[in-house]
């Protein structure tokens, strides 16, 4: 028995697990599912590559992360480097954010995305994502860009999408910001992900290794829940064993997490379970026995020609990622309830599209790793917005406090991940004991770009 028990070692777990600590409260057990903690925050090396679960970059913006990054990693193990990052559409390259740089692309398509941000229709009635991006950019840009990006990196329609996730994520444009990328190759400095900080060594893991270190409480891996019985305030694992709570910290899926709810006669999640929906990401990864693969930090495909949304280039974050003289690149495409054999294809179609744009010849990979991400962004559906807050809710009157990005249904960073893990411990202290407090540590910022 624990009086606090935290469900999933990611990010969210770890840092309610390491608050809890800081708070000096030891009553708490942590269980995580596989043989390691990290999450979606793991990195795999193999044959001398470094890949992550898909390329995570570190965005720093919030003091008190920053301060934890300072304290767990250090600057010197980080490179702080100026994103270059690329549109590639209409065989050309162009500066990101399109919405900003259409400089390179043809006379007609430049004009078409200018000419529509000027006639954009004035509704306010942004009643999904399509609508949403007609009426802050127009039609040219949504035709060249946002639809059918946004429809590639969902796998799902965009009209049946809200526009409510967008916020700092998708940068604003202007007339004259329009013109002025138009006529010249601005520099790249949009955007919330204009700088990112990368561990220089281990991939993005190195870092949150770091932090699951701090952790003196022992992690309990190869414990995966199977059953919440809300009556007993009881979890069970499939390896038998079970573990009683007061308060349950879950930062696994949502939509997985109701489905081990055990209902009673008051509750009951069925409908909230399928009414949830994610899509799945897979993730493949290429060593390159070629150092001059590209000289971008990753590059986003609208297109319909290429069926991953983006590609990046691990070695651009840092040299040591690779062995010596060698590159690799990783891609990402996205679904949502599609078969085995719609997979396989689609990962055939992708690594032929990637090998034939850079030129690689079969003798020139050196490794392929291929990583299934089952849960990768949550679809911003009509049912969520109407009911998460209550179903959030809910769970916490039944003393379940669900966090973190699967854990509260939302799309959100490393960064947030952390901060959600306080949220959460401070939550649950004020109730369990009041007089344990949260420190917050000083912050500094560092001013050396590289
Ligand atoms: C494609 C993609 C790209 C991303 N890129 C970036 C980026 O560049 N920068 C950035 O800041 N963020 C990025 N993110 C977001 C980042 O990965 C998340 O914010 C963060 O990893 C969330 O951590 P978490 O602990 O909430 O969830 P998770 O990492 O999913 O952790 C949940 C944990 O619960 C465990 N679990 C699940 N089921 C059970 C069970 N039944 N029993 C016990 N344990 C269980 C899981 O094994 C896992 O360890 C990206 C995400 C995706 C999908």
């Amino acid at each position: 028995m624990a009086k606090i028990v935290i469900i999933g070692a990611g990010l969210t777990g770890l840092s309610a697990a390491y608050h809890l600590e800081l708070a000096g409260y030891t009553d708490f057990k942590i269980f995580e599912k596989e043989s390691s903690v990290g999450g979606l925050c793991r990195s795999v090396i193999q044959d001398g590559f470094t890949f992550d679960y898909t390329g995570h970059l570190l965005h720093i913006s919030n003091p008190y992360f920053q301060e934890l990054i300072q304290k767990f990693i250090g600057w010197d193990e980080l490179n702080l480097i100026q994103r270059r990052s690329y549109v590639y559409s209409h065989q050309t390259y162009t500066n990101y954010p399109f919405q900003t740089n259409l400089y390179g692309l043809p006379t007609d398509v430049i004009t078409e995305c200018i000419v529509g941000f000027i006639n954009r229709p004035r509704s306010k009635s942004n009643s999904n994502f399509y609508q949403w991006a007609l009426a802050n950019f127009g039609y040219g840009l949504t035709r060249h860009f946002f639809a059918p990006y946004q429809s590639k990196i969902f796998g799902y329609d965009i009209r049946k999408v809200t526009a409510d996730w967008t916020g700092r994520f998708v940068p604003t444009t202007s007339i004259e910001q329009m013109i002025a990328g138009a006529i010249s190759d601005q520099t790249d400095t949009v955007g919330y992900n204009a700088n990112f900080f990368y561990p220089k060594t281990g991939g993005i893991f190195s870092w949150v290794n770091k932090f699951a270190k701090q952790i003196k409480t022992p992690i309990n891996t190869n414990h995966c829940v199977q059953k919440i019985n809300l009556k007993q305030k009881t979890i069970s694992f499939t390896n038998g064993q079970s573990e009683k709570y007061e308060y349950l910290i879950n930062t696994m899926p949502l939509d997985l997490c109701l489905k081990l709810v055990a209902p009673t006669s008051n509750l009951d999640f069925t409908t909230a379970q399928n009414k949830l929906i994610c899509n799945s990401v897979i993730n493949f990864n290429l060593g390159i026995n070629r150092s001059d693969i590209s000289d971008k930090h990753w590059i986003y495909f609208p297109e319909k020609e290429f069926p991953f949304y983006r590609l990046g280039f691990y070695h651009n974050f840092s040299p040591l990622l690779t062995p010596p003289s060698c590159s690799s690149i990783y891609g990402e495409f996205a679904y949502v309830n599609k078969g085995r054999n719609w997979q396989h294809q689609t990962l055939q179609l992708a690594l032929q599209k990637t090998k034939a744009l850079f030129q690689i010849a079969p003798d020139q990979i050196l490794t392929e790793k291929i990583i299934p991400i089952s849960h990768a962004y949550v679809i911003y559906n009509f049912w969520r917005a109407q009911n998460l807050p209550k179903l959030l809710n809910r769970l916490t009157q039944n003393q379940i406090y669900s966090c973190g990005r699967y854990g509260a249904w939302k799309y959100s960073s490393m960064q947030e991940a952390v901060l959600d893990g306080q949220t959460v411990i401070s939550q649950i202290l004020k109730k369990v004991e009041p007089q344990c407090h949260l420190k917050p540590l000083c912050p500094t910022m560092p001013t050396v770009m590289s």
